[in-house]
């Protein structure tokens, strides 16, 4: 018996372990993140000073719902590549929303055609 990881003993191989592993780092939805950046800059609250967020919750990446112990690492982390693939997600169409996973399941509104850009 090998038994190098015990996160594989799972029946369902749905994802590799790696990606497995990397979702359960991404707190937000896609389609929430999104939203946030939607909106104007006079919307956004300042970021509150929160004594459990490393730098009192002072250095935030917006796009992939992270917090940063200081301005230093996050400059590094705005330069990562898992920064940039996440930036090139909300610079693209939208991401999957609430709204399709209910059309899928035959709720909501009926399909008039492709969606349009504003919702
Ligand atoms: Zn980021």
């Amino acid at each position: 018996m090998g038994g190098k990881c015990p996160h594989r003993s799972v029946r369902k191989r749905r994802y590799s372990h790696k990606t497995h592993r990397r979702s359960k780092f991404e707190v937000k939805g896609d389609d929430i993140v999104y939203n946030d950046l939607l909106k104007p800059d006079a919307n956004r609250k300042p970021l509150p000073l929160d004594e459990d967020l490393p730098g009192m919750g002072q250095y935030y990446c917006l796009h992939c719902d992270r917090y940063f112990s200081n301005v230093a690492v996050r400059d590094e982390h705005f330069k990562s590549k898992r920064h940039k693939k996440r930036l090139k997600i909300m610079l693209g169409p939208a991401p999957h929303t609430q709204l399709d996973a209910e059309l899928a399941a035959g709720m909501g509104m009926p399909d008039n055609g492709p969606k349009l850009m504003s919702m």
